[in-house]
C-alpha cells in the first residue's frame, strides 16, 4: 500500500482557524503518517489568543491542549511561522498528540506532568531533558520529511 493512499484513507479532521495557512494539512499529513487509524479531531488556533497556561518565561511557538474529550485537541500556533518552520513545528506538536491519544502522556496540572506511568514536576526538569521533549524533537525531523513529500 503506498503512503498517499494511508493518508487519503486516515480520519483525522483538522480544523484551523489559522487563515492563508497550510497548518491544517500539515497537521493531517504529520499525524496520519504516524497512525493512519487515528480517528482523532485537531482545532488550530492562534498562540496569541491562547489561555495562559505556558510556563513563564518560555517563548513557544506552538503548543497542544489537551481536551476532556479524549479525541478533541487543541494546538495554538505562531501564525507567523514560515511554511518550513511550520512543518517542522506542526512535526513536533503532533508527536505529542500521539503520546496523549496512546495514554502515554498525561498533562495534570501545569506543572506535573505523566509520562510512562512517572510523574514529572516541570520545574524539576529542564525542557530538554524531558523524555516526552526528547521523544518529539528525536521524532520531528522523520514526520517534517513525510509531510513536505505529501505536501508537493
Ligand atoms: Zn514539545
Amino acid at each position: 500500500m503506498t503512503l498517499s493512499f494511508l493518508i487519503f484513507s486516515c480520519l483525522v479532521v483538522v480544523n484551523s482557524f489559522i487563515p492563508n495557512s497550510n497548518f491544517d494539512k500539515i497537521m493531517k499529513h504529520a499525524l496520519c503518517v504516524q497512525d493512519s487509524d487515528l480517528k482523532i479531531e485537531v482545532v488550530i488556533m492562534d498562540i496569541n489568543k491562547s489561555p495562559k497556561i505556558t510556563e513563564s518565561g518560555f517563548n513557544m511557538s506552538a503548543f497542544v491542549l489537551q481536551t476532556p474529550i479524549t479525541t478533541l485537541f487543541y494546538v495554538y500556533v505562531d501564525p507567523t511561522l514560515s511554511l518550513n518552520r511550520s512543518i517542522k513545528i506542526l512535526s513536533h506538536e503532533s508527536v505529542h498528540i500521539i503520546q496523549y491519544v496512546e495514554g502515554r502522556l498525561v498533562t495534570d496540572t501545569i506543572h506535573e506532568i505523566i509520562f510512562e506511568k512517572r510523574k514529572y514536576r516541570t520545574y524539576e526538569i529542564d525542557y530538554y531533558d524531558r523524555p516526552w521533549e526528547r521523544e518529539a524533537y528525536g521524532n520531528q525531523n522523520r514526520v517534517a520529511r513525510e509531510v513536505k513529500k505529501l505536501l508537493k
